[in-house]
């Protein structure tokens, strides 16, 4: 029996919910699409992670001004992933903000990117229209760290390591103990691996665990509040990553080809995570590329629309 194409037949819209999560920190959460998080400090706002068109950061924007009349100065992207970046314009922003690892993926590959998930998401790109023609550009780079100050209030900007991507940037606030983790962390929700390094993930997980938060806002799921929450949350991401790579890699030693590989992975992952959202969309792209991890590619290949539906008929035809 073959699956639709990616999350081409979700259609149905999600309820979103509004929380503050700490003093100046609050999460744009909703049952398992891409999440929001928004910081209001002394004088300005910042939002990481723009929704996926102008049209829906509309909603994300309408909520802020529900409890706060502050600018929103600063965008932030946790990584290029256009349904985390193409709402950008929405904002009006002063400066749009992203590691440099970040910004040299736009380069490489932030067109074909663009293309690929417009067509593996058609529900979340709601008035495509709306996004700014070209790509959505860092006005301020950096590499490893960086700190703002909104007012008195510190939000670090941190990379701890690759995982999702290799531009991962996490928004952490050490005066409060909260951290955005962008796609790094998921809850309830499949970690989606096509762009990843399955060697490096569980460790920047450990990294993030080193910094005990009280409140993480995942790339999916909802808020986690509270340390045993947020370590339930950082250690079911770790253990979806581990489980996926060693089935891949007994895939592969055993001298299976893909097919078979994804075949043996599916079938082994499936009992323990198959009820997370967005299982069958994740699993032939981060069964795919955990195999070139594993056999021959040590940075992912660059996903194109074309690219996505051969591979999708490659595996699930
Ligand atoms: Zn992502």
């Amino acid at each position: 029996m073959s699956k639709t194409f990616a999350s081409a037949a979700d259609l149905e819209e999600k309820k979103v919910s509004f929380t503050q999560l700490s003093e100046h920190a609050w999460a744009y959460t909703a049952e398992g699409d891409p999440n929001t998080g928004v910081i209001i400090g002394d004088d300005a706002v910042l939002v990481a992670d723009t929704q996926a068109t102008p049209a829906m950061a509309q909603d994300v924007i309408r909520r802020i001004r529900e409890v706060t009349d502050k600018p929103v100065q600063y965008v932030v992207l946790t990584h290029y992933h256009a349904v985390r970046v193409l709402g950008a314009s929405a904002y009006g922003a002063q400066q749009v903000i992203a590691s440099q690892d970040t910004r040299d993926l736009i380069v490489e590959r932030g067109e074909a990117d663009k293309a690929s998930e417009i067509g593996r998401f058609p529900r979340l790109f709601r008035d495509v229209e709306s996004v700014p023609a070209g790509m959505t550009w860092p006005t301020i780079t950096f590499t490893s760290r960086m700190s703002l100050w909104l007012g008195k209030l510190e939000v670090q900007l941190l990379q701890l390591g690759r995982g999702h991507t290799k531009g991962d940037t996490v928004v952490w606030l050490p005066g409060e103990k909260t951290l955005l983790s962008g796609d790094l962390v998921e809850f309830d929700a499949t970690p989606y691996a096509g762009d990843a390094y399955f060697r490096d993930w569980p460790a920047t997980l450990d990294n993030i665990a080193a910094l005990q938060p009280q409140a993480l806002v995942p790339g999916r799921g909802p808020a986690l509040l509270g340390q045993e929450r947020v370590q339930a949350g950082l250690a079911s991401t770790r253990d979806f990553i581990r489980d996926l790579w060693a089935s891949v890699q007994e895939g592969v030693a055993a001298g299976k080809d893909l097919r078979a590989t994804y075949e043996h992975s599916f079938a082994t992952l499936q009992p323990k995570y198959g009820h997370w959202v967005i299982f069958n969309h994740c699993m032939p792209f981060d069964v795919t590329r955990a195999y070139d991890e594993a056999t021959q590619h040590a940075d992912p290949r660059i996903w194109t629309a074309e690219r996505d539906r051969q591979m999708w008929e490659a595996l699930e035809g």
